[in-house]
C-alpha cells in the first residue's frame, strides 16, 4: 500500500503572521494520521515555518529553485540555501512556472539533479493544457514531460520523487478532472515509470493529483487505485479547507 501524501502550495500568498498562524492550526490536528503532509510556503516564511514544524510530522517544502548553486543569477534560491534552512522538499516543474517564467522540461531535469544531488526530495509536476487535452494529447503530452524530466536519474533516486499530475486546464480553475479521468493518466505515468526503469519502480511511486482539489471531492480523488495523494492549492490557504482535505479517510 502506498502512503497517501498531501501537500499544500501557498504560492504568493503567507505573511509571516498568516504562516504562522496557519502552521499552528494544522501541527495539532494532523499528528494522529498516518498520511504524509507538506506545505510548500514563500521563501521569506520557510525559516519561522521550519522552526515551528520542528518535532512534528509535517514536512516543509520550497516552490522552486535555482538550476544553478551559486553565480549571476539575480533574485534566484539555491538548493544549498534552502538545505540550510532545513527544507525537505522542493516542488518542481509546476505549471505556473513553465507559463510564466518559460520553464522547459530540460530546466526541471537540471533542477531535479540539483535538488537529488544535496539529498532534498522533489515534487515533479505535469500535465496538459485544455487545448492539449481536447486534442487528445493529454497522454501524449506527459509521457513526454515524465521522459524528458527523468532523464539521467536513477532507479535508485525516485525514491526522493514524487510526481503530481496537475492538468493545467484545472488549477485555480474550480474545474476537477472526473476521478476516472485523473486516475486514467496516472495510470499513463505510471505506466511510463514501469517502462523507463521497472515494475517496483511504477509500483512504488507516489502520483498526486492536482487541480481544484477541495474537501467536496478529495474522498471520491483518493479512492481512485493510481491516486495517492493531492497537490493543492488554493484549499491549503485555510485550515477548515486544508485539514479536512488532509484527513479525508478519518
Ligand atoms: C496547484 O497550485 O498546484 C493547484 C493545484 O492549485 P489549485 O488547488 O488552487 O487548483
Amino acid at each position: 500500500m502506498r502512503q497517501k501524501f498531501i501537500a499544500g502550495n501557498w504560492k504568493l500568498w503567507g505573511t509571516l503572521d498568516q504562516a504562522k498562524a496557519l502552521v499552528s492550526a494544522l501541527t495539532p490536528a494532523l499528528k494522529s494520521s498516518k498520511n504524509r503532509f507538506l506545505v510548500a510556503p514563500p521563501y521569506t516564511a520557510l525559516s519561522a515555518v521550519k522552526e515551528l514544524t520542528k518535532g512534528t510530522s509535517l514536512l516543509v517544502g520550497a516552490q522552486d529553485c535555482s538550476n544553478l548553486e551559486t553565480g549571476a543569477r539575480t533574485g534566484e534560491i539555491s538548493v544549498p540555501m534552502l538545505k540550510e534552512l532545513g527544507v525537505d522538499v522542493v516542488i518542481l516543474g509546476h505549471s505556473e512556472r513553465r507559463q510564466f517564467h518559460g520553464e522547459t522540461d530540460k530546466l526541471v531535469n537540471e533542477k531535479i539533479k540539483l535538488v537529488l544531488k544535496h539529498g532534498l526530495e522533489v515534487i515533479y509536476c505535469n500535465g496538459e493544457t485544455l487545448a492539449e487535452r481536447e486534442a487528445g494529447k493529454a497522454a501524449e503530452v506527459v509521457i513526454r514531460q515524465t521522459k524528458e524530466a527523468f532523464a539521467g536519474i536513477s532507479e535508485a533516486d525516485l525514491k526522493k520523487i514524487t510526481i503530481a499530475y496537475e492538468p493545467v486546464w484545472a488549477i485555480g480553475t474550480g474545474k476537477t478532472a472526473t476521478p476516472q479521468d485523473a486516475n486514467e493518466i496516472h495510470q499513463v505515468i505510471r505506466q511510463t515509470v514501469k517502462e523507463l526503469y521497472s515494475k517496483a519502480a511504477a509500483d512504488a511511486m507516489i502520483i498526486q493529483y492536482g487541480g481544484s482539489v477541495k474537501p467536496e471531492n478529495v474522498k471520491d480523488l483518493m479512492a481512485m487505485p493510481d491516486i495517492d495523494g493531492a497537490l493543492v492549492g488554493g484549499a491549503s490557504l485555510k485550515a477548515d479547507t486544508f485539514l479536512p482535505i488532509c484527513l479525508f479517510d478519518q
